[in-house]
């Protein structure tokens, strides 16, 4: 018990998850579904339902039973795809900056807050499905140390602490564009 969702994160990391991903509407959603879900009931009953996806779209077919901490570490790499979270490379100008002034290639990444609150959902539902708690994938050390890492790395390249808030500092000054002068016809 010794992870729990970060309720800090800041309410623009909480990107739901692609809807895209896995197409989320499952058959084998359970017959109950009341209107007065919680927001987090629902959201976990969404979640559940697009692991499951995952593991039958599987190749080779993966079963929940045989699902390993590995495995869930390659359904959080897949979802990156679907992110919306630009995550900068080191040689990228905009490295560190938290609102960059301009569009970059770098690519979009599922944000570290998404995918923290997303574990931590997952890892109820599976033991609300049955799943006992010592065999629960998602409760993997490798999946604590994978969000840590993927916590600092995204919190370097984009420049935001993800740490008790700081004050806030006034925003850097943008950068000095100068263009060359044209050349000569
Ligand atoms: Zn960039």
């Amino acid at each position: 018990m010794d992870m729990i969702p970060n309720p800090e994160s800041p309410p623009s990391d909480q990107e739901p998850l692609a809807a895209a991903a896995a197409g989320a509407s499952s058959s084998s959603s359970p017959s109950s579904s009341s209107p007065s879900l919680s927001r987090y009931e629902s959201q976990k009953r969404r979640d559940w339902n697009t692991f499951g996806q995952y593991l039958r779209n599987h190749r080779p077919p993966l079963s929940l039973a045989r699902c390993s901490g590995a495995h869930v570490l390659e359904f959080l790499r897949y979802l990156d795809q679907f992110g919306k979270t630009k995550v900068h490379v080191q040689v990228c100008p905009f490295f560190g900056h938290p609102s960059p002034p301009a569009p970059c290639p770098c690519p979009l990444r599922q944000a570290w807050g998404s995918l923290d609150a997303l574990v931590g959902r997952l890892r109820a539902a599976y033991e609300e499905n049955g799943g006992r708690p010592e065999n629960n994938p998602f409760a993997a050390r490798a999946i604590r140390l994978y969000l840590r890492e993927v916590r600092d790395l995204q919190s370097k390249a984009r420049g935001v602490s993800y740490e008790k808030k700081k004050r806030k500092k006034p925003p850097p000054p943008l950068p000095d564009h100068h263009h060359p002068p044209p050349l000569p016809p």
